[in-house]
């Protein structure tokens, strides 16, 4: 998001006279003036008066403003006073931030050219750099994680069965029920799931395979596999885990869905783990996944959280195959 510090550098404006004539009266203690005198803003003042109560000061050093000064939300400020301690500073390099710069999700400023110099976090959008993110790495297939992510990315086995536990527990509280017992789930890296995935999306994280055998033309088993980006932060790794298992729920019951329908339901999955888990990332990710331009992640999954809002799960659980 872009954000403004700019301000309005003004000058101050005093004009020292000799009276001449008529004795004004200065404006500060109501007595006549004799001799030097100040105007300023159209009023006369004895030069005492207005330097120590008139003249303003510096909001941050509170010594006197002569010249050129800052004024930002009706607050007057010394140019260097602004530029040193009143202007936000770069969270990346340190420096003042005058004009136009960025800020991201997580409260970061920083200066625009930093985000084309560094690499941003694939899962959760932060620019990858100490400052930030602890570092990162950049994985074999070209994706870039960011040091936060990895904390809690999903590489042991534990984190894997504990997480589909707590999915299907979720799902089945909204109706999604009688998926399969065990399913095989494969980590895969970018390259391979493009392999995988007939049509690859920038928005997809997983693949589901859907497997037929029929005998003598009736079907006698079905199976899925699912296969999940690797490295993913948990929470994400639960949100596609979801997603995925929505596909294996439409397989079950011969769903053939257009691909906007199916993809925005199975996205209902991934939505109802971050509304669950109500982190921060949970909220970027859903953010996301709100802003995404995909006809299918993105407006298929508008359309569909849409309805469910409208009419509730069994309603759309029961009228899937009519939905246009
Ligand atoms: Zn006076
Ligand atoms: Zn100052
Ligand atoms: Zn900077
Ligand atoms: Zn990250
Ligand atoms: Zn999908």
């Amino acid at each position: 998001m872009h954000r403004s510090s700019l301000s309005i550098l003004f000058i101050l404006s005093v004009f020292v006279g000799m009276i001449l004539g008529s004795e004004p009266k200065c404006s500060y203690c109501n007595k006549s003036i004799d001799g030097n005198y100040l105007t300023a803003d159209g009023k006369s003042y004895h030069e005492n008066c207005y330097r120590d109560h008139v003249q303003p000061r510096c909001e941050y050093c509170e010594k006197l403003i002569e010249g050129k000064y800052n004024l930002l939300d009706d607050k007057m400020y010394h140019p260097t006073c602004y530029i040193d301690h009143i202007i936000p500073r770069c969270d990346i390099c340190g420096g003042p931030l005058q004009g136009t710069y960025l800020t991201d999700f997580w409260g970061n400023s920083f200066h625009e050219q930093h985000s084309s110099e560094l690499p941003e976090c694939n899962t959760c959008g932060r620019w990858i750099c100490g400052e930030l993110t602890g570092g990162g790495f950049e994985l074999s297939d070209g994706r870039h994680l960011c040091g936060i992510c990895n904390e809690t990315e999903v590489s042991e086995d534990f984190l894997l069965e504990s997480s589909i536990a707590y999915v299907r527990r979720l799902l089945t509280t909204n109706g999604i029920t009688n998926l399969p017992d065990d399913i095989p789930i494969t980590l895969v890296d970018q390259h391979r799931l493009k392999q995988l995935a007939l049509s690859y999306s920038d928005a997809m994280h997983g693949f589901t395979d859907h497997n037929i055998q029929t005998r003598n033309g009736r079907v006698v088993s079905k199976d899925s596999h699912i296969y999940i980006l690797s490295h993913l932060p948990l929470t994400m790794f639960r949100a596609v885990l979801a997603h995925e298992l929505m596909h294996v729920y439409l397989f079950e019951r011969d769903l053939d869905l257009r691909s906007d329908i199916r993809e925005g339901f199975c996205n209902l999955g991934s939505e109802m783990v971050y509304k669950d888990t109500r982190s921060e990332f949970a909220k970027f990710r859903l953010l996301n996944m709100e802003k995404s331009q995909d006809p299918d992640y993105g407006f298929g999954y508008r359309k569909m959280s849409q309805l469910l809002d409208k009419r509730g799960w069994r309603y759309l659980l029961e009228t899937l195959d009519e939905i246009d």
